[in-house]
Order: structure tokens, then sequence, then C-alpha cells
């Protein structure tokens, strides 16, 4: 099969759906790979290693998609990509299609099998190729949230980790899932004094059993929000409910418990953010301040690492890429029904019950 990957265009993406590494792998299973010209480069790799792991370098996208039966990428296809899909083709890639009308209607008009990689699921119920943006985003929070607390961005100028005589900051994660999880972790390794909340008692019980003293845990309810709120220098927003907007944790009243210069990091912006005050914000001004509280609300967390995200996004989708070329999309997604999850839409329709259901279609 010729798998192609052209360089993503949606605005601040610097992600490519496959790594020179993957290439390979693709190449030594018999396939072969058409690269656009430069589609790494915003990831560190350069057509060289493409070329070097026995790719072809194409010099426009429009040669990728005339050329190839499976088109591997990392966001959802833009407009210009859309109208270059084929009848037959597969795309594989983030499609985010159940609050995107205009895009399922492309999709749908193109013929292409579209295989979303935010529906594929695992033997655990998780969703094994959304977690590892969720592991960047979470271990990335602390470390925004750093900088966000110092002074010239308005931050209340705490060092999270403190030094010897002086005690470390304090930082408040809500939601213990895997965004959660990781922020706290990376929080409690730097030193800070940090606590989880989360509504759902099995995670607190995994979360003290596998992480013990390196951090606590509270029951997520009004009470502890309002006794600890209070005392953070930094509140992590992680909170997830499948399918659904963000519960909105903390008005813009509570704002006014917490010390001045504290910051917000609202990870589940991309779901409508879980603080009243929240208003998505891009790499380029990712900062605003409301009652002197600083926001930090970026929607694309992960681009902000694109080559550790490309590494960690790759390592996930290419046993599943090399499933679908090696056997076909059809054998692939009998053979691993939560492959068959992952497929979204196929011969002008939307397959994906919940993502027909949201989209008011029959799948
Ligand atoms: P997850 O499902 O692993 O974890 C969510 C956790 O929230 C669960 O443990 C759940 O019990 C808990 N929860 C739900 N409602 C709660 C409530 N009212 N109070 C306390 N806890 C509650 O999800 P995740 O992968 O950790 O993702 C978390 C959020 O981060 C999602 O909104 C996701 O879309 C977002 N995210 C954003 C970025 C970004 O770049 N901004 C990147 C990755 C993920």
């Amino acid at each position: 099969m010729l798998i192609g990957c052209p360089r993503e265009i949606k605005p601040q993406e610097f992600r490519v759906g496959l790594t020179p590494m993957a290439a390979a792998e693709a190449i030594a299973h018999g396939h072969s790979v058409v690269v656009e010209a430069g589609a790494g480069s915003g990831s560190g790799f350069d057509d060289d290693q493409y070329l070097d792991a026995g790719a072809a370098v194409a010099d426009t996208a429009e040669e990728v998609f005339a050329t190839a039966d499976l088109i591997v990428k990392v966001k959802e296809p833009q407009p210009a990509e859309r109208a270059r899909l084929r009848d037959g083709q597969i795309l594989f890639t983030y499609l985010h299609l159940a609050p995107d009308p205009d895009q399922a209607a492309d999709l749908l008009a193109s013929g292409a099998t579209c295989i979303a990689y935010e529906t594929v699921t695992d033997v655990a119920g998780g969703l094994p190729l959304l977690a590892p943006m969720s592991e960047v985003a979470g271990r990335l929070a602390p470390q925004v949230g750093a900088w966000t607390l110092q002074k010239a961005n308005g931050g209340r100028g705490v060092l999270l980790g403190g030094v010897p005589g002086v005690g470390p900051g304090r930082v408040v994660v809500i939601g213990g899932g895997v965004v959660g999880t990781n922020a706290a972790r990376v929080a409690a390794g730097m030193g800070a004094d940090v606590t989880v909340l989360d509504r759902s008692l099995p995670r607190l019980r995994y979360l003290d059993d596998t992480f013990g003293a390196l951090f606590r845990t509270r029951y997520a309810n009004a009470g502890n929000m309002a006794e600890l709120i209070p005392m953070a220098d930094l509140v992590i927003g992680a909170v997830l409910i499948p399918g659904a907007a963000a519960p909105k944790l903390m008005t813009r009243d509570d704002l006014a418990t917490m010390k001045p210069g504290a910051a917000i990091v609202d990870v589940a912006i991309d779901q409508g953010g879980c603080f009243e005050t929240s208003r998505a914000t891009t790499h380029d001004d990712p900062i605003y301040d409301v009652d002197g509280i600083m926001h930090y609300c970026v929607a694309n967390m992960p681009g902000a690492v694109a080559r550790t995200s490309t590494l960690a996004l790759s390592n996930a989708t290419l046993p599943y890429l090399l499933a679908l070329a090696d056997k076909g999309w059809r054998r692939a997604c009998s053979d691993d029904s939560h492959l068959l999850n992952g497929l979204n839409v196929h011969a002008s329709k939307v397959i994906h019950p919940a993502v027909a259901e949201a989209l008011g279609m029959e799948s």
C-alpha cells in the first residue's frame, strides 16, 4: 500500500503524522511511503531523514493526496485537504467530527474511509490514541503554570519547589485522570505541595495506591474545593466527562477567594473549560488576567512541544497504521473491534453511532 503523509496546514500545528522511524517500519512491512516536503520540519525531522528511511518526498500536498492509498495525518483535514480526498482512499487522523458538520459533509462527499484516532478504544476502556496527548498536556501543565506564576507574567512570584528555608508552592489538580495524574507527578517532582481532587473513588484509590505520599488525594466536592482553592498558588483543571462539555467547577466569584496573582491552567479548555472565566488562548498569547488571577487556557498544549508530541503520537498510532496497511481497513477492523470503533465515515455514511447522533444523522 502507498502511505501518504502531507504537511499539516492547520495554523499553529507543528506535529507530523508519520516520523521517519515509522516510515521505515512501514517500508519494512513492504509498503511505500510518500511524504510532503517539509512535513516533518516543525517536529525537527528533515526531508533527508525520510529519504534515508526509504520514503519518497513529494513537492506538493496535491501529489501526496493524488497518489496515496492511505493518508496519515494529525489534525482533522482542513477544507483544502478535504477537497483532495478520493473515493476509496483511507484517512487515519484526529477528526473530532461530532461538533463539525461542515467537515462531516465534506468527508461524506469524498467517498473516503475515515478512521478517527479519538474514537479508537482499548481493552481497558481507554482511548489509546488520545492518551499520549493527555500525557503531554498533563506533564506540561505544571511547567506552564510555574511560568505563569512568575512576576513578569503577572503571577504572584512563587517558585513551585520553594528553596531551603522557604516552603513550596501549593498546587491543586482537579481531575485525576491521565492529564491530572501526569500533572500531579510533575508538580510533585518539582517539589510542590500537590493535592488531586477527583469525584471517582476508584480513581482516588488507584492514585493513593500508586503514588503513596507523593501527593494527597481529596474527594471532589464543594466543601473540599472551598477549603483548598484559597490556599492554592496554582490550580490545574483536568476533568473530563466523556462526550460532554466540561463542567464549570469554579465561578468568577470563586476567584475572589484566591490569592492575588495565583494561576489557573485550564487543560480542559478544549472541552469548553472547567472554570467560568476560561476562554481559549493560543501559544502566541497564552495568558490573561481576570480579577488578578492569571489564566493559561491553550487548547492545543501538545503543539508547544511538537517533537515530543509527534514521537508520542507515532508510538501509539503505528501499530494501527501497520494493521490498516498490512490487512486493508476491512480486515484490520474486523480483526480488531477497538480499531473498528475508530471507523467514523465509510461509503458516504457516518458509521460511528455517537458521532452520527451528535450530527443528527443515522449511523
Ligand atoms: P480522563 O478521562 O483520563 O480523566 C478525567 C478525570 O476527570 C476522571 O478521572 C474523572 O473522574 C474526573 N472528573 C470528571 N468530572 C469531575 C468533577 N466534576 N470533579 C472532579 N473530577 C472529575 O481525561 P484526560 O485524558 O485526563 O483529559 C482531561 C481533559 O484534558 C479533557 O477535557 C481533555 O480533552 C483535555 N485535554 C486538553 C489538552 C489541551 O491541549 N488543552 C490536551 C489533552 C487533553
